[in-house]
């Protein structure tokens, strides 16, 4: 398949942010596209090479295509940066310089052999076969020496040749991880639907398939090659994550009864680190509750916990708490913050230990368990994972009515956890999504204005006294299920320690994007835009309708969405969290909701 022709689909896709055309230009790929090369298209399309889980990196900066620009292009490279200064972005700036330069539009280096790998430059047409075949090759280098530097070099220059401006732009964008199409997972599955089965229905057929093995490209290759037929047979795949069930939250214990039945299981709910653990004999890999592989966390996870396994393999779901080993208390998850860290680890482990707190079982001996109930489900856990000091079952109770559910709670937060989740008996496992068959009930959920709320970060400020340096202010945003996007809620300024102001800006400065995400639903002006990757907590003392936010917009009244009103940090970064699964645009108006009714009854009172 010719390059061009996605470079020509990419472009499209740059100049609009609005879903329905979004899924109609990715059709229009998809039915150019052969069964063979779909699940590459639907990775560069994301912007990668495999699905995130697999940890596959590029490690191409900006420096090294700029050396590359100068020696394969053989242009200036001080006229790139001007333009790069005018435009903010690398590709764009290479393309649109040698666009001048080329009378023929199509780039095309006399290739020196005893210079580069003939291999590579052998190019009949530039196709995206090759494409993703050199960029592989990237990818595959380990480690920074000369050599290695020379031989990226040597890559992406036959990455450029052949290529016209366009596609040299998009190769660009690729190279240094900077194609931001704004395409969601959702839209992608809407589109496959279209063009593979002729019906958008057939979505959430994906949208299971997608949910068991968070692997989309293999989903796209399973409905191009096989059909739906394919798709619904579907199973989970060891060591590829699952996605993990959520949980609706309930204000009080009766309001749980009224949802979920008269009786049912009530389990700690931990404050720790949600952990994927999936094992087959001594191989152990850890899944954070975004699928991103934490191994490097966790070593003493991986020494210890297969001597626990009684089986040949089996994944598992629990919570790592950090906890006080001489009092055996649960302590708030700001301590695993400290296990975050690339050096040093196994001083952290000692230094923060922690209890991992079994909750669920997923596969075991080769076999799909979320299709059982809970019950059944909680069995097999307790048959084949042995407990010790290190590993434990969650504390769990059946629990039949308000006192009991009281009871449980108060031991629960007497312990150090957050409060309950509470999970029907008779239900199976939904991989990926949210619903009533597990609510949580956290004690400050009883404190009406006290609900805390998981908010992605979409820009910043940057801080004034103290605080210079730093972002001293930060712009919030829900998600907004429907749309896939991120409206914006709140500017939040209190709350912050400053430890917590450094390690955002750490973990923020990664994010910052030049042009603002399309996903993000905005009009306010921001000093840093970031890419919506990043969850915090905050709490706030009322919503209120807004003319200037965009979170809920036209849901309560026409023109105005919602806001809140004085948000603080709590102090809780997300990093474990994916933005998916930060606060809804539903959440918040049943909070709104809620928050009227009880204005309203205590006037009645
Ligand atoms: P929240 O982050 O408030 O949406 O709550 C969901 C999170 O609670 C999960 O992702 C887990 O990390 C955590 N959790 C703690 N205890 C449990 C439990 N017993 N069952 C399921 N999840 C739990």
């Amino acid at each position: 398949m010719e390059f061009s022709i996605l470079a020509e689909s990419f472009n499209k896709m740059e100049s609009t942010r609005k879903r329905l055309e979004l899924t109609q230009f990715l059709v229009e790929l998809f039915e150019k596209t052969p069964h063979d090369v779909i699940s590459k298209i639907v990775y560069l399309i994301q912007g990668k090479l495999r699905p995130d889980f697999e940890g596959i990196e590029l490690g191409v900066s900006e420096k090294l295509v700029l050396r590359a620009a100068k020696k394969s292009l053989g242009i200036n490279e001080n006229d790139i940066i001007t333009t790069l200064n005018k435009i903010g972005d690398l590709g764009t700036a290479i393309s649109n310089t040698l666009e001048k330069k080329t009378q023929t539009g199509l780039f095309d280096f006399g290739i020196d052999s005893d210079t580069y790998d003939e291999a590579i430059f052998d190019t009949k047409a530039n196709t995206v076969e090759r494409i993703y075949e050199v960029l592989w090759s990237i990818s595959q280098l380990e480690g920074a020496g000369k050599n290695i530097q020379d031989k990226k070099i040597n890559f992406i220059s036959s990455l450029w040749n052949k290529s016209k401006p366009t596609e040299v732009k998009f190769v660009t964008k690729l190279l240094l991880g900077t194609l931001r199409l704004g395409v969601a997972e959702n839209t992608v599955m809407d589109a496959l639907a279209i063009a593979y089965s002729g019906n958008k229905e057939n979505r959430k057929k994906l949208q299971h398939a997608y949910n068991v093995t968070s692997d989309l490209g293999n989903v796209a290759e399973t409905i191009a090659t096989k059909g739906i037929e394919g798709i619904e047979k579907f199973e989970i795949i060891l060591f590829n994550p699952i996605r993990p069930m959520l949980a609706d939250r309930v204000k009080s214990e009766t309001e749980a009864i009224e949802k979920i039945g008269s009786e049912f299981a009530a389990e700690y709910k931990l404050d720790g680190e949600r952990v994927q653990i999936h094992i087959e004999g001594e191989k152990v890999v850890l899944f954070s509750r975004s699928l991103e592989r934490i191994e490097s966390y966790y070593p003493d996870i991986i020494e210890k916990i297969p001597k626990n396994i009684q089986a040949d393999n089996i994944i598992l779901e629990a919570e790592a708490v950090a906890i006080n080993e001489n009092t055996g208390e649960f302590l708030p998850f700001q301590e695993l913050m400290h296990r975050r860290r690339k050096y040093k680890i196994e001083k952290a482990v000692t230094e923060y230990p922690i209890s991992l707190n079994f909750f669920d079982v997923l596969y075991c001996n080769g076999k799909n368990c979320t299709e059982l109930s809970y019950k059944e489900r909680r069995e097999i856990l307790e048959k084949h994972v042995k407990e010790d000091g290190f590993a434990k079952y969650i504390p769990m109770n059946i629990v039949k009515n308000k006192n009991e559910i009281e009871d449980f709670m108060e031991n629960s937060i007497n312990a150090g956890s957050e409060g309950l989740m509470l999970k029907m008996l008779d239900k199976p496992y939904q991989a990926g999504s949210r619903g009533s068959h597990w609510l949580k009930l956290k004690r400050e959920y009883r404190n009406e204005l006290g609900d805390s709320l998981d908010l992605v970060v979409i820009g910043g400020y940057f801080g004034k006294g103290r605080r210079t340096g730093n972002y001293g202010t930060l712009l919030l945003a829900t998600y907004d299920e429907d749309e896939d996007t991120f409206p914006s809620i709140c500017k939040v300024g209190t709350g912050f320690t400053d430890e917590s102001l450094d390690q955002l800006y750490q973990i923020l400065n990664s994010k910052v994007s030049i042009k603002k995400n399309p996903r993000i639903i905005s009009e306010m002006e921001a000093d840093v835009w970031f890419e919506p990757e990043l969850v915090i907590e905050v709490v706030a003392s009322e919503i209120t309708l807004s003319p200037i936010h965009k979170a809920a917009m036209n849901a309560i009244r026409k023109d105005a969405g919602l806001a809140l009103r004085f948000p603080k940090f709590t102090g809780k970064i997300r990093v474990e969290k994916a933005v998916e699964d930060a606060s809804t645009n539903e959440e918040v108006i049943t909070l709104y909701k809620g928050q009227k009714k009880i204005a309203h009854d205590k006037n009645l009172m």
